[in-house]
């Protein structure tokens, strides 16, 4: 008997994480990223396949990011009929993830075959359609946390709380290798301890063989609570002159916490009470299911939601559904901070927001996520004079402040923690980041003398 771990996305890499585990009887699927990057490659990447979806006895999901749940719409189009266990909070925001992604897929193609119309290309197919994506959650399983489950013949999963998004897990498998056991860790996403709103993430015991990210494997962030003493100057900043402040934000976490630390702001009057609005669908939704599911939220959370303060209950907050009321911001011309997507402004709403506003220089951009290489957002940090909105250049006059303390991953000093605690380790694979940022971490960790790989995409390991 063997049981064999390949590695087949998100490695060297952040995006598009999925790993196979096999054993003379099951195939486990851990993750389905979708690789997200230049439009052509990350098609081609995502629509082929190195495995046969058929063969997957089950599927255990880490969190709803789109680079660990995305692709899962594809592997049912290709056979996947397993059942999906995680979380119920990770299973209801997936659902609400991948309608969106199965949307922007659509738009996507679109906007695609019309170039290829003017080319003489032949039209192509999107990854899925909105339709396919919801489909997915219909073959879910939702588990508790700390609940030791059998997914496949031999093979038991165990989910723990990894603190990095609602319902997020560190997945233990425990595989039977004749007599012995098997125990495998995977920490991809690993959060932070003290983030608003999560619990910090638990430790994982007795591992053989521990799986884990290493986006910011050489990196520091400042202390979470540093991003409450920055949201409290800017804003008091921006509202002093009148201007309106945008907070280009993804729709999953980021924008729930910015609303905890409005909410601790405006409760101890740190900041005027102007009008929030959380302008994106997406958002709401996701806004409505950290409600739902409360048992995965901090008992600081629960408690003030419980003496009827809950930060997505602010009197002056607003969740704008429709696109008029959308529209009817841009008259209004009071001091007030417009949360939408997308969090690096490529699409969605926050693109009109900032045609209309980011040539006043009372205005400012709060930059609050990550803004990846060639994106708007990514142009707005670099504080570009002209910056190009559907086609049309603005001048970028409004202030730019970029609040680095928001993160959802552990950092190095984090990361080198966690794997200390989860000692003794037979081997470590580091994995879900960019080379140079796991080299950092392949330095730390080889020095505390640990046997670390990071693997390339493809590569099989034997576990024993
Ligand atoms: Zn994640
Ligand atoms: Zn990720």
């Amino acid at each position: 008997m063997s049981v064999n771990l390949k590695f087949l996305g998100g490695v060297r890499t952040v995006t598009g994480s999925s790993h196979l585990v096999t054993t003379d009887k099951s195939e486990i699927l851990l993750d389905a990223g979708m690789f997200q990057g230049h439009r052509d490659e990350s098609y081609m990447i995502n629509a082929t396949l190195h495995y046969n979806p058929r063969k997957i006895k089950a599927m255990v999901l880490s969190h709803a990011h789109i680079d660990h749940c995305g692709n899962i719409p594809i592997l049912i189009k290709k056979g996947l009929r397993c059942k999906i266990y995680a979380t119920s909070a990770t299973k209801d925001l997936t659902a609400l993830m991948l309608e969106d992604s199965g949307k922007i897929q659509e738009e996507d193609v679109r906007y695609v075959n019309k170039i290829n119309k003017r080319l003489g290309l032949p039209p192509r197919e999107p990854l899925y359609t909105k339709k396919e994506a919801m489909r997915a959650t219909k073959i879910f399983r939702s588990i508790s946390y700390e609940q030791r489950f059998c997914i496949a013949k031999e093979c038991f999963a165990t989910l723990h709380d990894a603190g990095h998004i609602l319902g997020s897990s560190i997945i233990v498998l425990d595989v039977k290798d004749g007599v012995k056991n098997i125990r495998i860790g995977y920490a991809v996403d690993l959060g932070r301890k003290n983030l608003p709103l999560l619990n910090d993430p638990v430790i994982p015991h007795r591992l053989d063989y521990l799986i884990i990210e290493s986006t910011y494997g050489g990196r520091f962030h400042a202390p979470i609570e540093e991003a409450q003493s920055r949201l409290r100057e800017a804003i008091n900043r921006a509202v002093q002159r009148g201007g309106k402040i945008l907070i280009p934000s993804f729709a999953l976490e980021r924008t729930q916490e910015v609303l905890y630390f409005l909410n601790e702001l405006i409760k101890q009057q740190l900041v005027p009470s102007i009008p929030i609005y959380v302008d994106s669908p997406l958002a709401t939704g996701i806004t409505d299911l950290f409600t739902h599911h409360m048992d995965f939220l901090d008992s600081k959370t629960r408690q003030a939601i419980a003496r009827g303060e809950s930060p997505f209950e602010l009197l002056n907050l607003r969740f704008v559904r429709d696109q008029t009321e959308s529209k009817a911001l841009n008259i209004d011309k009071r001091p007030m901070i417009i949360i939408a997507g997308s969090g690096m402004c490529e699409s969605g709403r926050m693109l009109h927001h900032l045609k209309n506003n980011i040539e006043d220089s009372r205005n400012m951009v709060l930059v609050v996520g990550y803004m990846a290489k060639n994106t708007l957002g990514r142009k707005i940090v670099e504080r570009e004079k002209l910056v190009r909105i559907f086609g049309v250049e603005y001048e970028l006059n409004a202030e730019v402040v970029i609040i680095n303390a928001f993160s959802g991953h552990a950092d190095k000093t984090e990361l080198v923690d966690f794997v200390r605690q989860c000692l003794p380790l037979k081997r470590i694979f580091l994995v879900h980041g960019d080379e140079e940022q796991t080299l950092h971490l392949y330095d730390a960790l080889v020095a505390m003398g640990q046997n670390v790989l990071i693997p390339f995409k493809g590569e099989e390991v034997l576990l024993s």
